[in-house]
């Protein structure tokens, strides 16, 4: 039965630092802020980097960058595993005082071929099968003598069992169990060992993680036993799929949090995103903040099947946040990508009444950056088949020329005097008002498609409006003199 969580929880995020933050490590982090921010409490961040090859310093900011890109914050650390070697090795010589653990002087060679024969007979567990621990008498002469060992735990007997809190009533029977080594022969501890040793100093009292780290809690509930520890609570998480059912890569598209912020999806919209892969409010509801979030979770919501990456959901629910967070928000995230685009000095009103106007259509803020530019650009380059249809009007750019004529003495410059003198042109050269507004839209945008052209023209504003029309009308000349009539 699920039990209902109480606060207040200490939970943990504790990546490690082998590469850049991960979508299924992102979302391992938001389930615990959301876990943390409901029922109270606080995280620790703890950088796992005890591996010392695979461990890049530079990951480790990078996973912090993406984490405060997110709008997570730690309560505590982050803390490296490294500072804490001595207490990891400290706990695997109480272990073997104890009678816990034993010294392995078993060769890695040995060991496989055992493995192997076990592999063979079917069977999972093969170490404290096939080999007894060395008595008091053969440590003895063996350290005398210099050799390296290990120190393996020695895993007590019986079933383990435990109640997870996405996956329920688990069981893993004593036949899968094996004794397991918790400190290398060169004094290093493996993750077994340090992650329990830290979490149990940390006090943490729920993990949640992935569901690669299922098999490994019997590990770690005999290491917090033998340890004299509390056994926190788990939950493990379903992995995350691709829409090829496979596991979310590189290959399906971008599957790192950073990448996913230089497409110009917003943060708000991927922690939303990546909290439903996987949970439920219970409701139909999807663009949620974060407040609302956190009011509505619930553990027991979490879905243990497997998740698949939707990446039209998300550039839909980045579009639904491209449109409803307030214009301050996104005009300070998509400060970097005008700066791409060489907007990074553009003058702010106008800038702010661009992106208001178009942010309705954009799926990403690259996209978003893309249609402000013919706002700020001199002059704009024409697609000459998109203007096929206006180069086939023999009277079009007569028309145009009034129409520019007629933009540069609106005053004021508004939507009435914009309409006006759209609609008043149409009226007195006898053309409907579309046969001068489909054009002008192409002059000012050098597209065929974007918002209302009253607005279009408004947000330009005058001096632009006047130029690219000016401008298109000069290109419309020029390329119908080069085009069969
Ligand atoms: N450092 C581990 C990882 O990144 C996390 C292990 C855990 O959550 O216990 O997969």
């Amino acid at each position: 039965m699920a039990t209902k969580l109480t606060g207040p929880v200490r939970v943990r995020f504790p990546p490690s630092p082998t590469g850049a933050l991960h979508v299924g490590g992102a979302r391992t982090a938001i389930y615990n802020d959301l876990l943390r921010r409901s029922l109270g409490g606080s995280m620790i961040l703890r950088i796992e980097d005890t591996d010392r090859q695979r461990s890049d310093p530079e990951m480790v900011a990078q996973i912090q960058r993406a984490l405060a890109w997110l709008g997570i914050e730690a309560d505590e650390g982050p803390f490296l595993q490294s500072d804490r070697v001595e207490e990891h090795r400290a706990a695997a010589r109480r272990l073997l005082e104890e009678g816990k653990a034993y010294h392995c002087f078993r060769t890695a060679e040995e060991v496989e071929e055992k493995r192997r024969e076990a592999e063979k007979r079917g069977q999972t567990s093969f170490y404290r099968v096939f080999f007894e621990p060395p008595t008091p008498e053969e440590v003895a002469r063996r350290l005398e003598a210099g050799e390296s060992y290990a120190v393996r735990f020695r895993m007590p007997k019986g079933d383990i069992q435990f109640h997870d809190l996405v996956r329920g009533d688990v069981t893993f029977a004593e036949a899968v169990l094996d004794d397991f080594i918790i400190l290398r022969s060169d004094g290093s501890p493996t993750y077994h060992l340090s992650v329990v040793c830290d979490d149990a100093h940390g006090g943490v009292t729920h993990v949640i993680r992935g569901e690669d780290h299922l098999s490994n809690v019997p590990k770690h509930i005999g290491l917090y036993r033998a340890l004299g520890a509390e056994v926190p609570t788990f939950g493990h998480l379903p992995l995350i799929m691709g829409p090829d059912r496979k596991r979310l890569s590189k290959r399906t598209g971008a599957a790192s949090v950073e990448e996913f912020r230089d497409q110009g999806i917003l943060p708000q919209a991927l922690y939303n995103f990546l909290a439903l892969l996987g949970w439920s409010p219970g409701d139909d509801r999807e663009v949620m903040s974060r407040e609302e979030m956190t009011e509505a979770f619930t553990v027991e919501r979490l879905v243990s099947s497997a998740a698949i990456f939707d990446y039209d959901k998300l550039r839909w629910m980045n579009a639904q946040y491209l449109s409803g967070e307030p214009l301050e928000e996104i005009l300070s995230r998509l400060a970097p990508f005008l700066d791409e685009v060489g907007l990074a000095d553009a003058d702010a009103e106008r800038l702010a009444a661009a992106v208001d106007l178009h942010r309705t259509r954009a799926y990403y803020l690259q996209e978003l950056a893309g249609y402000i530019v013919p706002y700020f650009r001199e002059r704009l380059d024409y697609d000459e088949d998109l203007c096929r249809k206006f180069l086939g009007q023999a009277d079009l750019p007569a028309q145009l020329d009034l129409l520019t004529e007629r933009f540069g003495a609106i005053e004021p410059f508004d939507l009435d005097g914009i309409e006006t003198a759209i609609r008043g042109l149409a009226a007195e050269v006898e053309v409907k008002a579309g046969v001068l507004i489909h054009p002008t839209r192409m002059a000012l945008s050098a597209s065929k498609a974007g918002p209302s052209l009253f607005h279009l023209v408004e947000a330009m504003g005058q001096e632009a409006s006047v130029r690219h029309l000016g401008n298109f009308t000069a290109y419309l000349r020029e390329r119908s003199g080069s085009v069969e009539a």
